[in-house]
């Protein structure tokens, strides 16, 4: 019998996040939009604390995980590294796939990683709730737990669509004490504006970041929290490959190719960027690191590399990624949590020097690749997961073909239980690349 699971004891956990900024180079600072000047800490003080704001200028290559985070993300991680070895049996491959399971968490994916970090900053710097959206519910989830964890109160703006297709991701936002609205809402002035104009408006994650941000600078002691895309997010997330690279010591392996979905590009940088450092250290100069997107919504592989804004209505500051341009309206697509015109600076910063590759997939090609999954190594993988595994799959086939012992590692960000809607479209024949 060969090791399927290599599994690390909370003792071994990292202590520190790898922050890329002090290894990649000089990294483009946002632009205030008003001044077209970079971006002051005071730009950002009226929606993040102070240490979250530290964190996304910092240049530390090491920052210290405090006893507190550890103290909770210890009650799911280290998460499991599992090796697929009846995947790679039905694949009939001679390469070795592995995967990092995030999908251990109590939400169900990667993001309680940075969820946890962020509600403790806020907790300690007087802060007494949280304001965010959710476009999926997944990081609404992550958030009204973490927020519960240290006492805080959170308000949701949730895209309406979502909100009435994903009626239990809702539910498990009240589980968890947050309060949520349906996006476009009555609780902003810009959200009645909306509605004011378009009684049935869907809402969209531009409508929900601007209600969320109108939320948080005309509320007292209540600041705003990020999913992805920003640098302190990417840094939080790193301990899913730290983690890992304790994991493949354990089996013996190093991988030649590492493999993440990207939206944001969270956790993608979260299993990539610790072996980037390899990479750029001159230690894994061949490492190949792959991001892959939908196709109807690929920044990487279509957008161009400007300063653009983060969000729809144009209130953020301007950062410099690639982008298929604020105004883009990606189809409706079932992985939700990859619908975002943009990309992280640190990860577009990293595909520009070309440390990094990207690939992009139909939704009609992903479905397939997460039913073979399922149906080989168990796991009901979350849509945006299984942009991912296809590419693990294509990679591990082309293996076949040369007859190449390639090692793959990617990363399973999330489980798929509050997506089988789409998963009952699939197998009804229904679904289109179009949604
Ligand atoms: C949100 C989400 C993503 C996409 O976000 P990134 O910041 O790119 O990681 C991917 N997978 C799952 C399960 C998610 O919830």
């Amino acid at each position: 019998m060969v090791d399927r699971q290599f599994l690390l004891s909370p003792k071994q956990m990292p202590r520190k996040w790898y922050n890329i900024a002090a290894d990649i180079g000089p990294t483009p600072p946002p632009l205030n939009p008003a001044t077209q000047q970079p971006c002051g800490p005071q730009d950002l003080a009226a929606i993040f604390p102070d240490p979250i704001i530290m964190q996304e200028v910092s240049t530390d290559k090491w920052i210290d995980i405090p006893e507190e985070v550890l103290d909770i993300l210890a009650m799911w991680r280290p998460t499991p590294l599992y090796r697929a070895t009846r995947l790679e049996a039905a694949l009939g491959t001679p390469a070795k796939i592995y995967y990092k399971y995030e999908g251990t968490s109590p939400a169900g994916s990667h993001k309680p990683n940075t969820a946890i970090a962020q509600a403790y900053y806020n907790k300690i710097s007087g802060v007494k709730r949280l304001a965010t959206e959710t476009g999926a519910g997944q990081w609404g989830c992550a958030l009204s737990l973490a927020t519960q964890m240290f006492g805080l109160e959170c308000t949701v703006y949730m895209v309406k669509v979502s909100y009435q297709q994903k009626p239990y991701r809702k539910s498990l936002i009240n589980a968890w004490g947050a309060n949520i609205f349906a996006s476009p809402s009555e609780n902003t002035s810009y959200g009645r504006k909306v509605l004011a104009e378009d009684p049935d408006c869907p809402g969209s994650l531009g409508i929900a970041i601007s209600e969320a941000i109108e939320d948080t600078v005309t509320s007292k002691d209540t600041k705003y929290a990020l999913g992805s895309v920003s640098n302190h997010v990417l840094l939080h997330q790193t301990i899913i490959g730290q983690e890992a690279k304790l994991q493949m010591e354990m089996a013996g392996a190093y991988p030649d190719v590492v493999i993440g979905c990207v939206g944001g590009g969270s956790n993608f940088a979260g299993i990539a960027f610790p072996y980037l450092e390899d990479k750029m250290s001159g230690k894994s100069p061949n490492l190949r690191a792959v991001a892959v997107e939908p196709k109807s919504c690929a920044s990487l592989s279509t957008g161009e590399y400007r300063y653009d804004f983060g969000d729809t209505a144009q209130m953020t500051p301007l950062f410099m990624m690639y982008t298929l341009g604020c105004e883009f309206v990606p189809p409706s697509i079932h992985a939700g949590g990859l619908r975002y015109h943009g990309m992280a600076p640190l990860v577009s910063l990293a595909f520009h020097k070309k440390l990094i590759e990207a690939m992009s997939y139909p939704q009609t090609a992903i479905f397939p690749a997460a039913v073979l999954f399922a149906r080989t190594e168990g796991i009901v993988p979350a849509p945006e997961s299984s942009h991912a595994i296809k590419c693990a799959i294509d990679e591990a086939l082309a293996a076949k073909e040369t007859g190449e012992p390639k090692t793959i590692l990617f990363n399973l960000s999330g489980h798929g239980h509050f997506d089988m809607g789409a998963y009952d479209m699939y197998f009804s024949g229904k679904m289109t690349d179009a949604g």
